[in-house]
């Protein structure tokens, strides 16, 4: 969870989150947006203007409409805002930033008003989510299923091979997760050509921004309450988004159900942050009882979060992943379980658009219509027909890899080249990817404000819609759409590094 934790820090249970949980970490610019926007290796973006496309999205800013003046305002009002609710993030030209709390600080990047977004498929995106929670603690009951559909990518994929054997090993031992807390975000783009909404990926693990997502949007109500009649925009048509309070209120629920008032809430961090725990830290403190209790520096450990754990550079020694394997060897919930965390993979997310396999998991035909509804197009390397296709046309398509966490995925003529030597290198490697169809979202206006400064631009976006789910045996206690994020980038690939890579923090404006 990147950023904005602080309504977290204050929770008085969360015992290792003592100085940094009010510290922002440093958020590096390339993870807030993940297409690569190099002009030499991403695909030119086929995009039509929102001033010349028959939409139903009127746009809402004219740039015409606002002098330098006016926007100079609302860029100030903006940059006090973010600096007092701490819509913050580390400036890494300070070397403190980052280790040493309240040092080295600047406003988040950001857009500056909130996006144009349908209103219908905004209600869309929310009505799917706790769908697509239930689903994901189904697929996580179906070992056989996740072992199987990953069995030919984790020949392929040492990562995801070092995870199935966690999950193997559980299996084996016939863990069972009876307390099963997730915090997820489903993430979608618009297509503007076939006009729908359609899922990106499902995070299952390590989700950021719920703080950011929360702030963003209040920063927006803000300004649209106070420049609203000048804008032309009505500050009631942001909707309401409690992210941070929401994913809090289910870690919290979550603690109340293990049942121990010693225990804490354990968030497991990648190694440049302090004060919480790291996997290796976990693997040198931590044991586990013979009732199963996680006990890490001698306290009883509750809830694992991890806000690390989702990339093999969070493991780069054996010793993480025996603090892996440790506590899922625990009574502790886990945010995500080994489970959870596989379910949320590319490869069984292709798995589950092909046909046939959502009816595995849920017996309700209009919920399964309704998950269908977002599948966008998604294969396996092991179809001929559309390898010839996206050999063809590679600018229709994305290969991506078992991975998370951005900069991974592959676009464009590396389509093509990467699929002809797959080809010729023989079948194996193959199973490490999936393709997926591109989604062209629509272009609309932006000023983007980033160090201080805001430039105009032509940006497209994804949203992210935050899910929360929390069971115990059979009692569903959270299953709800919590909050959402916005990120927007710019869609050309303008050569200077100004604009390149660059994506902000953002909300919607519902038309
Ligand atoms: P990661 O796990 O690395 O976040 P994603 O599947 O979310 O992987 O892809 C990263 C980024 O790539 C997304 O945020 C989005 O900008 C872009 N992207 C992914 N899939 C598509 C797609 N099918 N069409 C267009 N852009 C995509
Ligand atoms: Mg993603």
């Amino acid at each position: 969870m990147v950023g904005g934790c602080s309504s977290l820090s204050s929770s008085t249970f969360i015992a290792t989150t003592t100085l940094s949980s009010s510290l922002t970490p440093l958020i590096p610019r390339s993870f807030l947006f993940q297409t690569p926007l190099n002009p030499r290796k991403a695909a030119p973006l086929r995009c039509v203007s929102s001033l010349t496309m028959e939409s139903q999205q009127k746009p809402i800013l004219d740039f015409e409409k606002f002098d330098d003046g006016f926007v100079q305002k609302l860029v100030y009002d903006a940059l006090v805002w973010s600096s007092l609710h701490g819509l913050v993030v580390g400036d890494k030209t300070y070397q403190k930033s980052g280790t040493v709390p309240g040092v080295g600080m600047m406003h988040a990047p950001i857009a500056l008003l909130p996006t144009p977004f349908p209103e219908s498929y905004w209600n869309q995106a929310c009505e799917v989510a706790p769908i697509f929670n239930e689903l994901v603690d189904r697929i996580s009951l179906d070992g056989k299923f996740i072992q199987e559909s990953l069995s030919r990518t984790k020949k392929a994929d040492v990562f995801t091979s070092r995870l199935l054997d966690i999950h193997s090993k559980m299996l084996k031992s016939n863990k069972r997760e009876d307390i099963r807390l997730g915090l997820h975000r489903s993430d979608y783009m618009l297509d503007e050509e076939t006009k729908s909404l359609l899922q990106i990926e499902m995070n299952t693990i390590s989700c950021s921004f719920p703080g950011f997502g929360r702030l963003v949007t209040e920063l927006h109500q803000s300004l649209l309450r106070s420049h609203g009649d000048r804008l032309g925009l009505d500050s009631e048509r942001v909707p309401r988004n409690a992210s941070t309070s929401q994913f809090a209120d289910a870690m919290a629920k979550a603690w109340l159900e293990y049942n121990n008032p010693r225990a804490v809430v354990m968030v497991v961090v990648q190694p440049d942050e302090r004060n919480m725990k790291t996997l290796a830290e976990v693997e040198n403190e931590g044991r586990v009882q013979v009732d199963g209790t996680l006990v890490v520096g001698g306290q009883a450990v509750s809830v694992v979060y991890y806000r690390s754990g989702y990339t093999p550079r969070d493991y780069p020694s054996e010793s993480e992943w025996n603090a892996r394997l440790l506590i899922e060897q625990s009574s502790a919930v886990k945010c995500p379980s080994i489970a959870y965390h596989l379910a949320g993979t590319k490869k069984i997310q292709q798995e589950l658009a092909k046909p046939g396999v959502l009816e595995r998991f849920m017996d309700n035909k209009d919920d399964i219509a309704k998950l269908r509804k977002c599948f966008a197009g998604l294969w396996s390397l092991d179809d001929p027909e559309i390898i010839k296709k996206a050999i063809e046309k590679p600018e229709l398509f994305v290969m991506k890899p078992q991975r998370e966490g951005g900069g991974n995925n592959i676009y464009g003529d590396d389509v093509r080249e990467n699929l002809l030597r797959l080809q010729r290198e023989g079948e194996e490697e193959n199973a490490a990817y999936i393709l997926m169809q591109r989604i062209f979202p629509k272009v609309s206006n932006v000023f983007l404000l980033r160090e201080g400064v805001y430039h105009k631009d032509q940006a497209i976006s994804e949203l992210g819609v935050y899910g929360a789910y929390l069971r115990n045996k059979e009692r569903v206690i959270i299953n709800e759409q919590s909050g959402y994020l916005m990120r927007t980038k710019v869609s050309s690939s303008d050569e200077g590094g100004v604009a390149a890579g660059y994506a902000v923090l953002d909300s919607i404006y519902l038309n």
